[in-house]
């Protein structure tokens, strides 16, 4: 990371990837799991979702007829969870899909738009104006809306200080499961700054608190831990526990069911967007694409090659343009391959499953 990331989760310092290349009819379909190394924002972790991809998940993939993404979801269902090692295989999947095809992912997904809007999240600072700096810097690219992470102590003062400063902006609060029911009364406090949406203030596994926390705030509560799946986001949206969610695709165990998610949200007038996980730009090309849909209708957090990151491992690498948009691939495959010379510079260890 050029700088560590820091939420009320933990702090990333140091970005691990897993990348998948599955190969299918002589076509390479490319995935990413997006799990962290530690289990910080879920149970989740780089290693494990390598367990699992090896001793469960491949085992019932490799040398298999399937014609269509419903049979790879189905050849999963023997294991429970996990869903971004399911997420890693189930991307690689729509490439392939894509390229055999012959048409872009985002139409056999059933996107409409060529571009997608796209804020930035900023991570915690030692300071408020180290925080407002690194705002102006992320707003003057481009971007459309600001995300900052907040947690008990670290809220009022942030918002109220970023609102005089920065205007009339698009901004969310991000509190990735830091506060309780009883600490209602802080986030009622942000009410006056006119925020867009405050993300998972509660348990990172609750629905039933949100919803009796969304009854006492103006402010629209946005789910993102919380929903795993399209039972969960069902189940939050009935209950009212929130007005918007945020999907991350490898959360709920990749594109087939983010796009149930989709279609739920449109059905129910549902706030939605697309999350990342620091992704390299495999991953992202992917949050591009899942935001092609139309009822993504708020920006998500969408960034350019080298954000976070020192260098992406993808040629040609991504870009903002000047209004805070990026391009959904038209054409086959995911709009990226791999840069084999920076693979070989950064590979830690690979190994090459193939059907027994
Ligand atoms: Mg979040």
């Amino acid at each position: 990371m050029k700088k560590p990331f820091v939420t009320a989760c933990g702090t990333i310092a140091n970005r691990n990837l897993l990348i998948i290349r599955l190969f299918a009819d002589g076509i390479v379909g490319l995935g990413e799991c997006s799990a962290n190394v530690d289990p910080i924002y879920s149970p989740e972790t780089i290693k494990g979702c390598r367990h699992i991809i090896e001793d469960f998940i491949l085992p019932s993939l490799l040398g298999k007829k399937i014609d269509d993404i419903d049979e790879v979801a189905a050849s999963m269902s023997h294991v429970v969870g996990n869903h971004m090692a399911k997420s890693a295989v189930e991307l690689a999947f729509w490439d392939i899909m894509s390229r055999q095809r012959g048409v872009s992912v985002s139409s056999l997904l059933g996107g409409t738009k060529t571009r997608v809007d796209a804020g930035v999240s900023v991570g915690m600072f030692g300071t408020l104006e180290e925080t407002l700096e690194e705002a102006r810097v992320q707003l003057a690219k481009g971007f459309t809306r600001l995300k900052v992470k907040i947690q008990p102590g670290h809220d009022v003062q942030l918002i109220s200080s970023l609102r005089k400063h920065l205007g009339d902006i698009q901004l969310m609060a991000d509190a990735n499961s830091s506060y309780s029911l009883k600490q209602a009364g802080m986030l009622q406090a942000l009410d006056p700054y006119g925020l867009t949406q405050i993300e998972q203030p509660l348990e990172n596994d609750d629905i039933v608190d949100h919803a009796a926390l969304q009854k006492s705030l103006r402010t629209p509560i946005c789910l993102d831990e919380s929903v795993v799946h399209a039972h969960a986001a069902r189940q939050a949206i009935d209950l009212e526990a929130c007005r918007i969610i945020n999907v991350k695709l490898a959360r709920v165990s990749g594109l087939l069911e983010a796009k149930r998610i989709h279609d739920l949200c449109v059905k129910t007038d549902t706030g939605l967007w697309c999350g990342s996980m620091l992704e390299s730009g495999v991953g992202m090309m992917y949050n591009i694409i899942y935001s092609s849909l139309p009822g993504v209708n708020q920006p998500g957090d969408i960034q350019e090659s080298c954000h976070y990151m020192s260098d992406d491992i993808v040629e040609p690498m991504i870009d903002v343009a000047g209004d805070g948009t990026f391009a959904v691939p038209a054409e086959p495959g995911i709009g990226v391959s791999l840069n084999w010379e920076k693979i070989r510079r950064y590979l830690v260890s690979s190994e090459v499953f193939r059907p027994c």
